[in-house]
């Protein structure tokens, strides 16, 4: 069994339509971490699109906020706006949709899923002793997360947590990851919507059960023509710019 693992689209359908097309034939099942929404000039086409895919969709902090669960006064005021934007974009059908996503860990398909950590849904896990946390109570394998927009992650044996190398170099499409027995991870696919982690690229992952390896994907998509859509719709330009930047 092949899991697609999608997460943080941020409303952007060139990079999801991108990631669909790369990872055409590749999976039998798909799952994502939340952030379905927010900044991206595409909320209702991206939410219709993965409810096709998929009904294993945890919430993110963005999802919360446009359905309103959370206020996004804590929010910068650019994301802010994209919130107050992204609302009016939306059907009530997709309003309650959102507002309806399970909070994680959820367990789903063999896997446990997770917007930010274990301990906090909107916690951002950059290093090895927030990521530890979570996994030392962990009985899973394979946990993945998001929400920080980097693709990497950690793995956790014998009470040594590791950072891992894991993002592709520019010119390759995937770098594997083998599993090592008697270990446990917790994994970033990368975002989707707006990767942060300085490779533009949108990012997904697909874990491979029988083989036991997880593939860390990162493919080009048309960044030009997204900006363009987001400058109609007088979206932020800080958000429009780092599109291109990858930061
Ligand atoms: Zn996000």
């Amino acid at each position: 069994m092949r899991l697609l693992m999608l997460s943080d689209l941020h409303a952007n359908l060139t990079a999801f339509d991108a990631v669909l097309a790369a990872a055409s034939g590749k999976w039998d099942a798909a799952v994502c971490l939340g952030d379905v929404v927010g900044y991206g000039p595409d909320p209702a086409t991206v939410s219709e699109k993965l409810q096709t895919i998929t009904s294993d969709v945890i919430r993110g902090n963005h999802d919360k906020a446009v359905a309103g669960i959370m206020t996004s006064d804590d929010f910068n005021p650019v994301a802010k706006m994209a919130v107050e934007w992204t609302q009016s974009q939306l059907s009530p059908e997709l309003m309650s949709w959102l507002s309806t996503l399970p909070p994680g860990p959820k367990k789903a398909q063999g896997v446990v899923l997770i917007h930010g950590a274990f301990q906090d849904e909107d916690e951002y896990v950059f290093t090895p002793a927030q990521a530890l946390e979570g996994l030392l109570d962990s009985s899973t394998v394979l946990s993945f997360f998001g929400h920080t927009h980097h693709q990497g992650g950690f793995s956790y044996h014998e009470s040594d947590i590791e950072v891992l190398p894991l993002r592709p170099r520019p010119m390759e499409p995937f770098s594997a990851l083998h599993l090592e027995p008697d270990h446990k991870y917790l994994l970033n696919p990368g975002s989707i919507g707006q990767p942060r982690d300085g490779d533009p690229r949108a990012a997904f992952a697909i874990a491979d059960f029988d083989h036991k390896i997880v593939e860390f994907w990162r493919v080009p998509y048309d960044i030009s023509s997204v900006q363009s859509r987001m400058y109609e719709a007088n979206l932020p330009e800080p958000l429009i710019f780092r599109l291109a930047l990858g930061r």
